[in-house]
């Protein structure tokens, strides 16, 4: 079974990976680690993150594991892999990737913003996950605070909405729910609450092609 969880930034959808993850015992790859580790790589590198051919190379030979979480989680990171990733080279680069991690035996959970589209169009089940760009913006704030980071949330919500308007806009794999997606809005829910909503969806899908 093949789980494509897409959405915005912040809206829970990595926490709602996860947990399906443990719940239906499959392997769960966070497609989003992909581009901040490019970003990362590339700005290491003093490399332009406007040139796709520098960038496409620094992604074909990506190491994820080389990075850890605290130099890809920072809000820098997020926009550098924003704008790498809205090369098409270095979508081009990944894809590869994913989709042989998708297709291993038994199955997996995908998450990013162009699983149900590009990567897995053929995923058994959809997820999209929103939620309202003040509760976005509220979360990760928390989260980068948490972290050392000094960013103030007036700063992370101009951010937040740049990144979405780059991810939203680009011409390669834009970030739009597959017309048969599943809609899971956060806004006004637990983590429990949305997770609660995700298995059942899942189940649901499961049922039907038993
Ligand atoms: O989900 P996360 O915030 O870690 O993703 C970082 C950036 O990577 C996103 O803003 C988006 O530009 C890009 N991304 C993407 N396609 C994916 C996953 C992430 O373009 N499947």
């Amino acid at each position: 079974m093949i789980i494509a969880i897409d959405g915005t930034l912040a809206s829970g959808k990595g926490t709602i990976a996860r947990r399906l993850s443990e719940l239906f015992g499959l392997p769960h790859m966070d497609t989003g680690r992909l581009y901040r580790a490019t970003g990362v790589a590339a700005l290491n590198a003093d490399a332009d993150l406007t040139d796709a051919d520098a960038v496409a190379t620094i992604a074909s030979k990506l190491d994820p594991a080389a990075f850890t979480e605290g130099e890809l989680r920072t809000a820098e990171a997020g926009l550098a892999a924003s704008k790498v990733a809205a090369l098409p080279a270095v979508r081009a680069a990944l894809l590869e990737l994913q989709r042989k991690f998708a297709n291993q035996t038994g199955g997996a959970i995908l998450d990013g913003r162009d699983i149900g589209t590009v990567v897995c169009p053929g995923a058994d089940v959809k997820l999209w996950v929103d939620a309202s760009v003040e509760v976005r913006a509220q979360r990760r704030h928390a989260e980068l605070k948490a972290a050392g980071d000094t960013i103030t949330l007036t700063e992370l919500t101009a951010q937040l909405r740049e990144r979405d308007e780059r991810d939203r806009t680009r011409k390669d794999a834009p970030m739009i729910a597959a017309a048969d997606a599943i809609l899971i809005d956060t806004s006004d829910l637990s983590i429990d609450a949305a997770v609660d909503k995700a298995r059942a969806a899942v189940e649901t899908a499961t049922a039907r092609s038993d």
